[in-house]
């Protein structure tokens, strides 16, 4: 997944709420932002600004860095967003709304619904004992539901979000290599140039000499 300033502004809403979408703005795609930037920026109070941000903080969704005002004597903080946690936390969600989901289907195949013909409420079969099989906000005698359309769109969503899983996991897993590979790299090559040495020293050895004491020249 790319993570896209839509997608981010989407996530992060879901915890800020909608106030918080023009501090999100203000933050995406640049380093170290002060926070009183933000707060001039947003026209929004400082300890708005700060109660925001220490909410994401909280949630690993940005860092900072601090540097003393000399003249004030006080920290300024910068704000930077942190694009992987961001992305983790989003993928997390989505691991929790799959169980959700799995929960919700396995209930809607395996149990009976009832709903009132006004679609005031659905029920599912003991709730419906329990009130008779009538609705109990109009009275009307409730009906089976056919849960069809609902365990089919519940299946589709599933599997949507399951595919985008897999996608994540696999970008995961390609990462997780280039880092393990960055790391043997350093060792890797010692090794090779090691190799290269001996075989060197091994040909220089073979070679024979003339009787100048020069060494021949290789016919290609
Ligand atoms: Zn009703």
């Amino acid at each position: 997944m790319r993570l896209t300033t839509k997608k981010v502004e989407e996530i992060l809403v879901n915890l800020l709420s909608e106030e918080g979408l023009p501090l999100i703005r203000e933050l995406a795609g640049k380093f170290n932002i002060s926070e009183f930037d933000l707060a001039s920026k947003t026209k929004k109070d400082i300890k708005i600004i700060r109660k925001m941000l220490y909410l994401l903080y909280n949630h690993n969704l940005v860092g900072f860095t601090r540097k003393k005002d000399k003249q004030k004597g006080w920290y300024i903080y910068y704000w930077t967003l942190l694009p992987e946690s961001i992305k983790f936390n989003y993928f997390k969600t989505k691991r929790d709304l799959l169980e959700r989901l799995k929960q919700q289907l396995a209930q809607e195949e395996k149990e009976l619904f009832f709903i009132c013909p006004n679609d005031c409420i659905r029920l599912d079969f003991d709730q419906s004992i329990g009130f008779e099989f009538h609705c109990p906000e109009c009275g009307e005698l409730i009906t089976q539901d056919d849960s069809q359309k609902k365990i089919f769109d519940l299946k589709n969503k599933i599997s949507e979000i399951e595919e985008e899983l897999e996608e994540y996991k696999q970008q995961q897993m390609v990462r997780r290599t280039a880092v393990k590979e960055h790391k043997k790299q350093p060792r890797a090559r010692k090794k090779q140039a090691q190799r290269m040495v001996s075989k060197e020293k091994k040909t220089i050895k073979k070679r024979p000499l003339n009787k100048r004491g020069k060494k021949k020249k290789i016919a290609k």
